[in-house]
């Protein structure tokens, strides 16, 4: 199948001042647009060209899954921001109380992790098989799914997500981030 960009729930401006225009531009107009165009032309004339993205994901390795990887992380993690940003769901409340202690307890394992981690890459909320969730990191291009969890909510922690707006400050980038969480959505993907 011929991958394409993903729309987006809102306008390019629309994030700022936790997220502004310029970054959209080049996060999602250049960054993710590379990652699609790389990944069509990877595919063509492979045993990947008829797979949807999900099984590309949990199939390949090397450029094939780097490019495929990062094509699903970043049409999921804009796909979870919003605007409007409104509270937690009770559902989700109850759920991140259940798995964390609370859902500022998960906040602080999420953020901790998301500051802390080393280079480029992700941190989820991901639910395992008995539907209990967990925070985790994955470096580069990993994917969750991969590994048989599925995600409700991620966070790029490469470089190019916040140096146009924060420089080298990620943990400022973080606290930006928790204006922008679509919590209805997190909170929909739940099993
Ligand atoms: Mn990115």
């Amino acid at each position: 199948m011929k991958h394409s960009m993903p729309g987006l729930p809102y306008a390019m401006e629309a994030l700022a001042p936790y997220m502004s225009q310029e970054t959209m531009e080049y996060h999602y107009g250049k960054h993710l647009q590379t990652y699609v165009d790389n990944l069509n032309k990877l595919v063509a004339g492979t045993p990947f060209e008829r797979m949807t993205l999900d099984d590309i994901v949990c199939r390949a390795d090397g450029a094939i899954f780097n490019n495929a990887a990062q094509v699903w992380n970043h049409t999921f993690f804009f796909d979870t921001l919003t605007p409007r940003q409104t509270g937690m769901p009770d559902k989700l409340v109850r759920k991140l109380a259940e798995d964390f202690g609370s859902p500022e307890a998960f906040r602080q394992e999420f953020t901790q992790k998301a500051v802390s981690w080393f280079g480029s890459g992700w941190v989820w909320l991901a639910e395992d098989a008995d539907k209990m969730l967990h925070v985790v990191t994955e470096p580069n291009a990993g994917n969750p799914l991969v590994g048989g969890l599925k995600p409700v909510l991620t966070i790029d922690v490469w470089e190019h997500a916040y140096y146009i707006d924060y420089r080298n400050r990620r943990a400022a980038f973080v606290e930006a981030f928790w204006h922008l969480v679509d919590w209805e959505k997190v909170a929909s993907r739940l099993s």
